[in-house]
Parts: structure tokens; sequence; C-alpha cells
């Protein structure tokens, strides 16, 4: 039989999504530079891994290799025969290398099993806030207090250390208990309490209370690790990325606002007019990732177009040529972390997707918050009323649009109002807290070294 190596090895099963890959691997990174082990993805497959996946997984070094499961037509928190397969894979690695410790991302406790049986350390990452796992923490006891629909409930939800919470903000999966999702998360929400361990893409300084409460002993609580920021500083475009970093090489320090919706996020086609006439109203310099809008309202519009000729027809007539020089308009994808380190940018519309959050964080730039799916309304809550990096324009009741005066008032709030240089220099501190906790003897290096130790020590 083959000699295992004598590097310890960890196995990470993330989710496969581009959200949850880039954590993992910033994490990994650390684990391979700094504590010396090598580490093996087994990922989910929910179709053909994509384009971006694969180039952020080809340009991991050398000690870091990966492998996509086979597809399963279910998705992956419903799912559990990614267990089945990753138990061969598991076995394999077991054999092959000195395992020591498997990580599961919040959709993947199937795995425990397969770790326990081999005895393999099972640890869980939230790739997400202290107040996303305290929600999932007290969720098998909210379900068992709570007959009716989340979003019912006359009073907040309150988690410790945490804003109260109306129901109908929380994550997407529990607004309907009826639903295959409700179940998925809390059949995983059970089971945190198998892990030995449970890492968290958070810091101290960005949710002191919440983090206090998750390092507190509880029995059947894991100890909780805040390891982030993990955020990749130095990604790469998919498309053309200078078209972007020479735009904002020409405009002055701190002007620009950016705005995008992360990786897939788009807007309806009444929503995308209304931004775009914000934008315009609001009479400051912005670069805007633009997506086509997600609904039939687009069809006409856009069916009528020459799409190679006029591939933004579904904006407000006359738009592009009214803001040309101050606005740059890019389709689908801009190199989002060079773009918010550039000294040019000065504010961030966006979906409050938690990288997309950390890396505005990383770079000091503070944001208005648009949430549109999955914990992104938690995530922007937080970041308006408790962090308060933020500002959030408020829909219309009606027409539940976010309207072009709202933004235009939002974005001059933040470009140049009292608020905004409140937020700005709440951010900065928070950007610098960011550098601490990363640094040498920081929190979240601490940490991570605390647990390579203990992994280590497994060899012995
Ligand atoms: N991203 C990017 N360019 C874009 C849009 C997104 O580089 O035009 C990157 C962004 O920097 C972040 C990730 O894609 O690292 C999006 O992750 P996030 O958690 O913010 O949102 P998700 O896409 O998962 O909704």
């Amino acid at each position: 039989m083959e000699q295992p190596s004598t590097t310890p090895h960890i196995a990470i099963v993330p989710s496969p999504g581009m959200g949850h890959l880039i954590p993992f691997t910033e994490f990994a990174k650390r684990l391979v530079h700094r504590h010396t082990f090598s580490v093996t993805f087994v990922i989910p497959n929910d179709g053909s891994p994509s384009k971006a996946q694969r180039s952020l997984l080809d340009s991991l070094p050398p000690s870091i290799t990966y492998v996509f499961l086979p597809p399963v037509s279910l998705p992956p928190e419903t799912t559990h025969i990614g267990a089945i397969i990753a138990l061969t894979l598991l076995r394999r690695l077991v054999e092959s290398t000195r395992l020591v410790t498997l990580v599961a991302d919040l959709f993947g406790t199937d795995t425990f099993d397969v770790a326990q049986e081999f005895n393999v350390s099972p640890f869980l990452f939230i790739p997400n806030t202290a107040m996303c796992l305290s929600l999932f923490l007290h969720l098998p006891a909210l379900d068992e207090a709570v007959s009716c629909e989340y979003g019912d409930l006359p009073e907040p939800v309150k988690l410790p250390g945490c804003i109260p919470l109306h129901g109908r903000d929380l994550l997407d999966p529990v607004q309907d208990r009826h639903s295959d999702a409700y179940k998925g998360v809390l059949y995983h929400a059970r089971r945190y309490k198998m892990a030995e361990g449970i890492l968290l893409n958070s810091f101290q300084e960005l949710e002191p209370r919440a983090i206090e409460y998750l390092k507190g002993e509880e029995p059947g609580k894991p100890p909780v690790y805040p390891v982030g920021p993990l955020a990749n500083m130095e990604q790469s475009s998919k498309s053309d990325s200078s078209e972007c970093l020479q735009w904002l090489d020409e405009q002055p320090k701190c002007s620009a606002l950016y705005v995008s919706f992360g990786s897939g996020g788009t807007l309806s086609y009444n929503q995308t007019q209304e931004l775009a006439l914000g934008l315009e109203m609001s009479e400051h310099r912005f670069l805007w990732v633009v997506r086509t809008p997600n609904d039939k309202a687009a069809d006409a519009a856009y069916l009528t177009a020459d799409s190679q000729n006029e591939p933004f027809e579904f904006l407000p007539e006359g738009f592009l040529e009214r803001t040309k020089g101050r606005g740059l308009v890019v389709p689908s994808w801009a190199p989002q972390a060079q773009v918010l380190a550039h000294s040019s940018t000065g504010g961030f519309i966006t979906h409050c997707g938690w990288n997309s959050t950390l890396e505005s964080m990383l770079s000091g730039v503070p944001l208005i918050v648009w949430p549109l799916f999955a914990e992104q309304r938690m995530n922007a809550l937080m970041l308006t009323q408790d962090v308060k990096v933020a500002l959030m324009p408020r829909a219309n009741a009606e027409s539940g649009l976010v309207g072009r005066e709202e933004i235009a008032r939002a974005v001059k709030g933040l470009m140049e109002g009292e608020e905004g240089s409140w937020v700005r220099n709440r951010m900065m501190e928070l950007k610098d807290a960011a550098a601490k906790v990363l640094g040498d003897d920081g929190s979240s290096t601490t940490a991570l070294s605390e647990l390579a130790l203990k992994w280590k020590a497994k060899l012995v």
C-alpha cells in the first residue's frame, strides 16, 4: 500500500457556489502557507463546474488539490448522496494522506458521519456572519417554540448579541417552513453540535457581542473560532478588467460609486431603469456592473435591440450619452477587489453578499445596501443598524421598487452628506481593525494557529 505523506492533511467539503469557494480557498491557502498542511477540496457538483470555479481552483498552490463529486440532480442542502460519494473519496484520503480534519460547509454536515467513522475531527466553517451562525444554532429551538411562519411572528426574533430581527428578514430558506429548503437547513442546524469546532468568517471588532456570546461555553455548543475576514483581495477578472481600472485611474480620489450585485444578482427591468435614473440624478461618478434584467419586461425592449451594437438597450433612452465621462457601465463582471481597493472608489452599492461586504471593509469603502436574496437582508440590517457602515434606501411600499429620487438621495447622502462621512469613518475604523486581526498577533491569526496546533497534535 502507498505510504502516506508525513504532511498533515485536511479535507474541505464546501458548497460549490463562488461565494462559498472564495473564503474556503483563502482558508486553505493560510493552512498551507502558514501551517504547512496539505488540503483536498471535495466539492459537491450542481452541474458542470463553471469557468470561474475552475480558474479559482486552478490558481491554488500545488499542495491544495480538488475533486468535483459527480453531479446530482437535487440541490446540495437536501441531498445526502454527497456524503455517500464523499465516503469513498475520504477513504482514499485516509489511506493515502495523514488526514486529521474534515471541514464542511454549512450544508455539509452529512460528511461528519464519515469523519467520525475514520476518527477524523469534524469541523464546520460558516462563511458568513456570527449573526447567521447564531440563527442556525437557535433554529432547532425556534422551530419547536413557534407554530406559525416566522414572517407572521408579531415580535422580532432576538438572537443573543444581535439586533432584533423581524421574521420576514431572516434568510430566504426559512421563509416557508413547509419547503424542502427549510427542512434541509433545519436538518443541518440540528447536526451542528456534532462538530468539534465552528470556524466563522467574521472577527471580534465587527460583531463583538454576537461573537462574545458564541465563544461562551454552553452545553451542546461547539467552540467557535472567528478567523475572518477571509477574502481574496488579489482576484483576477473574468473579462476586460483594465477598462474599469483605467477609468478609475482618471477619476478624482474617493469620487466614484461602484455598483454591483455579486456574481449573479440581477434586478427587474423597471428597477434597472430606476437605478439608472437615480444614478443620473445623483450627479455623482459611478462604475456600474450591469446585467440583463431578470424579468419578462426586459424581453420586449431587449429583443428589439441589435444586442451586438446596443448591449445595454434595456437602460433608459439616452442614459449612456447623458452620463458619458462620469459613468462607466460594464457588462456582467468587474475585477471587484481591485475596484474596491482603488483610491478613486468612494462608495459601493452592494447586494450585501458576505464576500463583497468583507472586500469593501478591507478597502475601507462605505456601503449603500441593496439586499436581494439568501441571508442578505440580515447582513444589510446588521450593517446599517448595528455596525453602522452603510445607508439603506427604502423601497416604495406599493411598487416594491426603490425609486430614482430615493436612490439619488442615498448616493448623495453617502458621497457628500454628513451621514456618509460618519459611515465612511466607521468603515475606516473597521478596515484598521481587520488589518489588526489578520496581523501576526491578531485574534483571527491566533485562532487559526490554535486550531492548526490542535489538528497537528492528532498526528503525535
Ligand atoms: N465578483 C467580482 N466581480 C463582479 C461580481 C462579483 O469579482 O463583477 C466577486 C466579488 O469580488 C466576490 C464574489 O464575486 O468575491 C461575490 O461573492 P458575494 O458573497 O459577495 O456574493 P454572491 O455572488 O455569492 O451573491
